[in-house]
């Protein structure tokens, strides 16, 4: 749940009170967010109206042929957001407890995130509600084509721009690119993102997300005087976290703590992290692989070191353990891994949180360098790719440091200021 306050105890009150009205409905936490980056930036009422209602809803039923032979249906979701920056980006996600009000906010939250690295690109979100276990290799992709087909009016290279989230693979886009190609008569690969490289995907899209976060972080060592070498924890050991760690590894920084699902490994002299790496496919780590202390995830986040990064899962530093964070800067790799309350007490203790919608960005800038690559019929190297995604990636953590001080607010809120003045700028483009 993402819900976002700032300096002013005035604003925090408000917030508060209107937090114990409503349901953890994560749609009206995107709305609270809204409230309170218009106050602290004092945004125009209209523009603020405009961002608090998604451009386009479209509900749909997906009939699929089951391989019993029987036919059933699946509800879906596109919402489109807003576009006043580019064509609509965000991924479809598979999953049992998809609803609207949760693709509307994570289409909002889309429109931030592209904001912020100012990619010309705006923010949608699809969602399929299924339980992907459930469902054969077959079923799964007559799914995948029949969601193509009940979107073909809305989507398009210069319309709206899908991609993969939980649950959904470079496979399925391959899938949902032949399907709209076949409609269409015409190849088209920029309809969709995170393609495999062979069917137009970009290099570098891998370890995008980190990479991406990479950049931020060596920013941020410079702006709060961290030693090179500096120690680092990271939750998670996934697609986020394992590229991260690769990557901070063969960059000089100590990793001395990684976890996943089961539990976290320790050295406080550094963890052999290329064998690590190689040898825990699939965000699952080999405990065997390396010496390590075994601790657990809660012990994992309440370690003494310069970085804490997490990778993992949301709604991970909370009120109950947010004083007893032992890291000088936290990195959010993973979406939503930090609590309001949790912000407010580790701005109140001066530990700078990078927010999600900045640090892990470089998933959807490397998927607005694949769309760029297809629609220019380029292909750029993983060299290339790298230099243009630091580029961004440092360029906005300092505008977004940059706002942050201008208002005296968090880095959070920064990122959201920096979001909503260019959205506001475009608005006033495209509504003149
Ligand atoms: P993943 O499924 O590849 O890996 C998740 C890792 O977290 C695994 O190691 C898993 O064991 C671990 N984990 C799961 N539950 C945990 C728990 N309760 N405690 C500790 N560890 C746990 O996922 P990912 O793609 O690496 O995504 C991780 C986070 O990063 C998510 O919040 C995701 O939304 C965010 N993110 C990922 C990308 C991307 O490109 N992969 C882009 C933007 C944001």
């Amino acid at each position: 749940m993402r819900f976002y306050y700032g300096p002013s105890l005035q604003i925090v009150n408000k917030i508060n009170c209107k937090r114990k009205k409503m349901a953890q409905n994560p749609f009206e936490n995107a709305l609270s967010q809204l409230d309170h980056v218009s106050e602290v930036m004092n945004l125009e009422e209209d523009i603020k109206e405009i961002l608090s209602k998604p451009q386009r809803m479209v509900s749909m039923t997906i009939p699929v042929k089951m391989d019993s032979g029987e036919i059933k249906l699946f509800d879906g979701f596109r919402v489109q957001y807003n576009n006043y920056r580019g064509p609509y980006k965000g991924g479809i996600r598979y999953h049992h407890h998809v609803d609207l009000d949760e693709v509307k906010a994570l289409a909002f939250w889309m429109a931030l995130k592209c904001a912020v690295v100012d990619i010309p690109m705006g923010g949608g979100k699809g969602g399929v509600i299924v339980d992907v276990k459930e469902l054969s290799k077959g079923e799964l992709e007559r799914l995948t084509r029949g969601y193509a087909k009940m979107a073909f009016d809305i989507v398009g290279p210069v319309i709206d721009v899908p991609a993969p989230d939980v649950n959904t693979t470079p496979e399925i886009m391959e899938w949902f690119s032949d399907e709209y190609n076949k409609i269409l008569g015409k190849e088209t690969p920029a309809v969709i993102t995170g393609k495999p490289i062979e069917k137009g995907g970009s290099e570098g899209r891998d370890k995008a997300t980190a990479q991406g976060g990479f950049y931020v972080l060596e920013e941020a060592v410079k702006e709060y005087n961290l030693e090179p070498g500096a120690s680092m924890v990271i939750q998670g050991f996934g697609n986020a976290g394992a590229h991260m760690a690769r990557i901070s590894d063969a960059a000089g920084y100590k990793v001395i703590a990684v976890s996943d699902a089961e539990g976290a490994l320790y050295n406080p002299e550094g963890l052999d992290i290329e064998t690590l790496f190689e040898k825990s496919p699939g965000g699952v780590i080999d405990r065997n692989a390396v010496k390590a202390e075994e601790i657990s995830n809660a012990e994992l986040l309440e370690l003494e070191c310069d970085i804490l990064i997490p990778a993992a899962i949301e709604n991970q530093i909370t009120e109950a353990n947010a004083d007893k964070i032992g890291a000088k800067v936290v990195l959010e790799l993973a979406n939503g891994p930090t609590t309001p309350e949790a912000d407010k007490v580790l701005f109140g203790k001066n530990i700078p949180v990078i927010p999600d919608i900045l640090a892990n960005a470089g998933g959807v800038t490397v998927s607005y360098f694949e769309w760029k690559q297809n629609m220019e019929n380029e292909k750029w190297s993983l060299a290339e790719v790298d230099e243009k995604l630091s580029k961004i990636m440092k360029g906005s953590f300092v505008e977004v440091l940059e706002r942050a001080k201008k208002y005296g607010v968090d880095l959070r809120t920064g990122a959201d200021v920096l979001a909503i003045e260019r959205i506001r700028e475009a608005a006033k483009e495209v509504l003149k």
